[in-house]
């Protein structure tokens, strides 16, 4: 896949172009995404570095000890979650024009899952418990 893919922010202040290595869409049900985003957090992953544009416009904070999290400081828009210690970033997958090749793969914190909630899409759900196993948190 060396197609790129576009994205921007709401505003169009923050955008990016990025090489994706699949198409796999994680939802996340965390209470962190939960009270960032509003609801459950969709977001597609990137390995290596991504040169923003705009990049004045984004606001960076430290939403735990490990990770990072950003949003376009002209309209919120939610941009992505990123580890502190490694490459990589989880772009809001809304961000991207183009969505038609994404795929839900997994959905995180599924018990964190507000019940109104109802994903029919199949897909690896993984519990808090089980992710914290993965993941050594
Ligand atoms: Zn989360």
């Amino acid at each position: 896949m060396t197609k790129k893919h576009s994205g921007s922010c709401k505003c169009g202040k923050v955008s990016f172009e990025v090489e994706l290595a699949n198409y796999n869409v994680t939802l996340c049900h965390c209470s962190d995404c939960q009270k960032i985003s509003g609801s459950h957090f969709a977001n597609i992953h990137h390995k290596g570095a991504l040169a923003f544009k705009g990049e004045e416009y984004i606001t960076e904070f430290d939403s735990s000890n490990w990770a990072k999290r950003a949003f376009c400081n002209i309209y919120g828009s939610n941009l992505y979650y990123k580890l502190k210690e490694a490459e990589g970033y989880s772009l809001a997958a809304g961000l991207f024009d183009d969505q038609s090749e994404f795929v839900l793969k997994t959905q995180y914190f599924i018990d964190k899952k507000p019940a109104y909630i109802n994903i029919a899409n199949a897909s690896n759900n993984m519990t808090e418990a089980e992710i914290r196993a993965k993941y050594n948190f």
